[in-house]
């Protein structure tokens, strides 16, 4: 029999949330996969010093790592592997070990590192036969060297992904503190000056920027055209605007290649000379609070997935495969060249340095461009002379639909924003169809008004519906009274923000068409519920905001249960009859078990859980102390709801362990929006905005008969796309269970079983036939 593979995993450089995440990922997955799985210790010390630092690792020794910050298997700058002799002990090491595969979780210098090591590699071999450390034969096995990169760290600052592992912590992070600077800043009616980190990168500086709605960001890539400090004197606090946040990247840089230091910029927006700004201005460096803490659900997700990838890549690997490193694309997670990845962050360096800053931009990933477009579209409006000729400008009635879901303001103040820029008239539907059905001339402040700037630009941050939001559909209000108002309110287009009943609304407009001429005015919806059920969109508004909120939440009940030690707690998550939200909290918490509705719920299949849960106990003394969670989607089944689950659960415990089910509730619609959810809701509407704009005025007779004239914004995989709604209404829904025909995150739902070792068991009757996605590496969540 062939010997087990040896798959080991190593943190290095900068810690970041989520690298613990990714090492137990790469750990159950090596183990998986029947390999040995080894971390090594300390980054690329531990692989040049050898010894205990090079472990192997089991299944339980990794629980409960998904939310711990930081690395817990270490991370040191390691000198001696700049230079040969360093990397050759390293070598020495892995042959001794016989680790066949090394994936290696690090910023781009950590890759950096591990680019050079596998260009070097059959040379170092040589060397270590030709030293007498191994003989010819022994170095056989490895004379080809697998490795696979992961990036974790917070910068966000490796070229060829979107995202890297702990970026979304720390932009998190920052969004929490200047929440709440901004609180301040206003009673005081301060500017306060924001030092993010970033290293080389502008990328927390830039989301954080749009996710806050701060007035400057000020970024290495791109320095501003004119001088920033003539650009700042510009500052407005006409309208009456009663504070100034103005955000720093560590690495700003003047146009001139000068640090722009944020004592700098105090001093501008103080100045109390003639001309000055006289602000009371403070200066606030986040600094090590970024890195720290318990990893959001994206990176946790992140972390995982890619783990899972990793393991795959490394051991699918020949000597003609490219060395890859594993990176993320709107939400498809996909295996690109580590050289080129490692060769365009050195370039970008290099434009940065040599003021090459159109160059420097085109090397940040494609979502990078986009998000710096977005925040300056919504900075700054009214002084942008972006305005298209009167005869092109629309009147664009906005309105949302459904439950509340966190980014629907973040969604209407971009989309605001861009109105105002390109001289558009954005107009609020107030309280959904309900709302503007009920409206009456009578009311001066009825449902339908014009948005005050002043009082919209402070909605960036906002959780709920500033406009209001309701589930009543057109049809129930009465589609000729919607038809007559949209006519008589003259609305050019209709922007809708809402989940499936804002789906289903846009799918009756459109059939409505034909009867009511006015309704023949291009309407777009951007998805935004927490259960992420709107057809053509793998990613909706609030999702994320709301998976923080259940994984903090199912964090404290796991602490809870492991301090009292066997216990399973049975969660109900909300969802509809979607199984979405509680498969990606599942796999972000490490649950035992999921219950979706597209499956149901079995007795064979509760049965088969208990006894897993019984052999689990029982091989557990007690000397591990973590909890153990079932997360049930409220709509799993009729019968076995939560409560129920969790008696049978202790029932047949037989006092071996307790069970007690929880219920969150609508506490998972959170506070706040995350930063994910807000950053995407500004560059999602200002698109939707522009797929409006494209119609013009007057496009009657092109909206009868173009099927884009009623679409929903998604994203699908790596890209974002408007899908038409009659399409989607006629083969993409399922129409009884209120989802989409398709589940593309199904796949997920095995990584959660494979992750926790969950056993085989018995399928509920309910077919998950159909669910599947065809190509079903196409997209994450
Ligand atoms: P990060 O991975 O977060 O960018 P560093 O740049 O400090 O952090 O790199 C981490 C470690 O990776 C270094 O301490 C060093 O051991 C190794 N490393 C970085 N760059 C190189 C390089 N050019 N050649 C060899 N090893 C490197």
């Amino acid at each position: 029999m062939a010997p087990r593979k040896k798959v080991a995993v190593m943190t290095s450089g900068g810690d970041s949330p989520g690298m613990n995440a990714a090492v137990r990922a790469v750990v159950r997955t090596a183990i998986n996969m029947g390999c040995d799985a080894y971390c090594i210790y300390e980054g690329y010390e531990g692989l040049v010093r050898g010894g205990d630092l090079i472990r192997q690792m089991h299944w339980e020794d990794v629980r409960g790592w998904l939310s711990e910050g930081g690395t817990l298997i270490g991370t040191a700058r390691c000198k001696a592997f700049y230079q040969r002799p360093g990397r050759l002990l390293g070598a020495k090491n892995m042959v001794a070990n016989g680790i066949d595969a090394l994936i290696i979780c690090g910023g781009d210098g950590s890759l950096t590192g591990a680019d050079k090591f596998r260009q070097e590699w059959p040379s170092l071999v040589d060397e270590l036969v030709a030293n007498g450390d191994f003989t010819e034969d022994q170095v056989t096995p490895y004379r080809h060297l697998n490795i696979v990169g992961l990036v974790g760290s917070i910068d966000n600052d490796l070229s060829g992904t979107d995202a890297t592992i702990g970026c979304y912590s720390a932009l998190a992070r920052i969004c929490e503190m200047v929440d709440y600077i901004e609180a301040t800043a206003s009673s005081h009616s301060r500017a306060f000056v924001v030092e993010v980190m970033g290293r080389a990168s502008g990328w927390l500086a830039v989301n954080a920027g749009t996710a806050t709605g701060a007035d400057f960001v000020l970024i290495p890539e791109r320095p501003e055209e004119h001088d920033w400090k003539e650009k700042m004197s510009l500052v407005h606090r006409e309208m009456g605007k009663r504070k100034t946040i103005v955000i720093v990247a560590e690495g700003a840089r003047d146009k001139e290649g000068q640090k722009i230091t944020p004592t700098e910029i105090k001093d501008l927006l103080s100045d109390t000379s003639e001309n000055g700004l006289a602000l009371d201005t403070r200066i606030t460096t986040l600094g090590h609070v970024q890195r720290g803490g318990s990893p959001v659900h994206m990176d946790r997700m992140l972390a995982t997935l890619q783990g899972v990838e990793a393991v795959k890549a490394v051991l699918e690997a020949t000597p003609g495969t490219e060395t890859c490193f594993i990176a993320l694309e709107e939400n498809k997670i996909v295996r690109k060249p580590l050289i080129r990845a490692v060769q365009e962050t050195q370039e970008l360096a290099k434009a940065v340095e040599s003021k090459d800053f159109t160059r420097a931009l085109q090397l940040r990933d494609r979502e990078f461009a986009d998000s710096l477009k977005s925040y300056h579209i919504t900075t700054n409006v009214t002084v942008d002379d972006d305005k298209l000729p009167t005869d092109k400008r629309m009147r664009i009635g906005m309105i949302n639909v459904g439950a509340p879901a966190g980014g629907m303001n973040a969604a209407v103040r971009a989309a605001v924003a861009y109105c105002i820029s390109r001289g558009h008239e954005p107009v609020a539907i107030h309280n959904g169809f309900a709302g503007f059905a009920r409206h009456h001339d009578d009311k001066p402040l009825g449902a339908v008004r014009p948005f005050n700037w002043l009082e919209v630009d402070s909605w960036a941050s906002k959780g709920g519906s500033e406009i209001g939001t309701n589930r009543e559909l057109p049809e129930e209000s009465g589609m000729e009274l919607i038809a007559n108002l949209i006519e008589k309110y003259q609305f050019d287009a209709l922007f809708l923000i809402g989940g499936f009943e804002a789906f289903h609304s846009v799918a009756q407009l459109r059939r409505a068409r034909d009867q009511f001429p006015s309704l023949c005015i291009p309407m777009t919806l951007l998805p935004a519920t927490i259960s992420v059920n709107v057809p053509g969109s793998e990613y909706s508004l609030g999702s994320d905001t709301c998976l923080n909120e259940l994984v903090g939440y199912c964090d404290k009940i796991k602490q809870s249960a492991s301090a009292t030690r066997r216990r399973v707690f049975v969660i109900e998550c909300q969802g509809g009859r979607c199984g979405y939200t509680t498969v990606l909290a599942g796999l972000s918490v490490g649950a035992s078990a999921v219950y979706i509705p597209e499956e149901g719920i079995s007795l064979s299949m509760l049965h088969a859980d208990v006894n897993h849960l019984k052999e689990v106990f029982n091989a557990d003394k007690g000397q591990s102390r973590a909890g153990r969670l079932i997360l049930v989607n409220e709509k799993a089944s009729k019968v076995y709801d939560a409560k129920l689950i969790a008696s049978i659960i202790r029932e047949e415990a037989h006092d071996r362990f307790e069970s007690r089910e929880s219920v969150p509730g609508h506490v998972v619609q959170g506070n706040n929006p995350s930063g994910m959810d807000r950053c995407r809701a500004v560059r999602l509407a200002i698109k939707c905005i522009q797929h409006l704009e494209s119609f013009g005025r007057n496009a009657h007779n092109r909206v009868k008969t173009d099927p884009s004239s009623a679409t929903v914004i998604g994203i699908q995989g790596s890209e974002i796309v408007f899908s038409s709604v009659k399409q989607l209404e006629e083969t993409g829904t399922d129409w009884p269970n209120r989802r989409p025909k398709v589940a593309h995150w199904l796949e997920v739902r095995d990584v959660v079983d494979a992750l926790s070792a969950r056993p085989a068991y018995p399928k509920p009757e309910k077919s998950l036939t159909g669910l599947i996605a065809k190509d079903t590496k196409r997209g994450l969540a």
